[in-house]
């Protein structure tokens, strides 16, 4: 079965960093993309391989903006 990967819902994020800091495997870092028209750092999933699919990164977020799947 293949692994489940964190998708980061960009409407909810706040960019606060807590799941690039909660992820133990350093798959989370900060990218600058566009995200509502506004160019600022947002994480995403920039080690796809090391991704064990443990779900932390979704746990740690305070506003529930990183689903599993
Ligand atoms: S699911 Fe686990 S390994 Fe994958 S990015 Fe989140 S915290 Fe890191
Ligand atoms: S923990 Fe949640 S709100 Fe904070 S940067 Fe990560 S996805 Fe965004």
């Amino acid at each position: 079965m293949e692994k489940k990967k964190p998708i980061i819902n960009y409407k909810e994020c706040m960019a606060c960093g807590i799941c690039v800091q909660a992820c133990p495997f350093s798959c989370i870092d900060f990218v600058k993309i566009n995200v509502n028209k506004d160019k600022k750092a947002y994480p995403e999933l920039i080690n796809n391989g090391r991704c064990t699919g443990c779900g932390i990164c979704s746990k740690e977020c305070p506003v529930e903006a990183i689903e599993l799947r």
